[in-house]
């Protein structure tokens, strides 16, 4: 099976637990761009001595820096069929430095998820998260920020891939199974 994702929504709506799901529904990977920079700063690498100050603000880490670390993981023999992309891309030169990379390998995007929440239930997710996981970045400044740079940034994007007839809006509200059951039907013959 291919199926070459992007899965888009604020923090807390929830793309983190669906794209698991989905990855193993569809057997790609799941790629998780700030899961990446987390190892990293765990592991003390270069990259994540470069990342930690700003993923901790809730900013977002140099795009020459992201897109760098997306094109390796995505050279991995195991993307070769698709992936799930979460987290990336979340601005307009992300965008294109994926098309570019696709573009190489003769590859095109089946489709772009976005999973909405409100933002009530975004906050309750988060404090949640926050309590549970001990994530440095899951202050209540760094989630405005976040929420914020989502907003400007990130969320405008939809409109684009809208365009390119890519785009698969699913409400992320409600049991986590009927959250991937909604998107599995969403996605329907784009995948496969
Ligand atoms: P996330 O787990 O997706 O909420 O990402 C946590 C943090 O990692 C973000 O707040 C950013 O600091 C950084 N990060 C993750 N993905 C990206 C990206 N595509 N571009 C820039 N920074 C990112």
């Amino acid at each position: 099976m291919s199926a070459r994702l992007v899965i888009m929504g604020p923090q807390g709506s929830g793309k983190g637990t669906q794209a698991a799901r989905l990855s193993q529904r569809l057997g790609v990977p799941a790629i998780s761009t700030g899961d990446i920079f987390r190892a990293n700063v765990k592991g003390g690498t270069e990259l994540g001595n470069q990342a930690k100050a700003i993923m901790d603000a809730g900013d977002l880490v140099p795009d020459s820096i992201t897109n760098a670390m997306v094109r390796d993981r995505l050279a991995e023999p195991d993307a070769a069929e698709g992936f799930i992309l979460d987290g990336y891309p979340r601005n307009a030169a992300q965008v294109q430095a994926l098309d570019a990379v696709l573009a190489e390998r003769g590859e095109t995007l089946d489709a772009v998820i976005e999973l909405g929440a409100d933002r009530e239930e975004l906050l309750n997710r988060l404090a949640g998260r926050a309590a549970a996981e001990g994530r440095t970045d899951d202050t209540a400044e760094a989630i405005s920020r976040r929420l914020a740079i989502y907003a400007e940034h990130t969320a405008p994007l939809t409109g684009a891939y809208a365009q390119r007839d890519l785009l698969v809006t699913v409400d992320g509200i409600g049991d986590i199974d009927e959250v991937t059951e909604r998107l599995m039907s969403a996605l329907g013959s784009r995948v496969g």
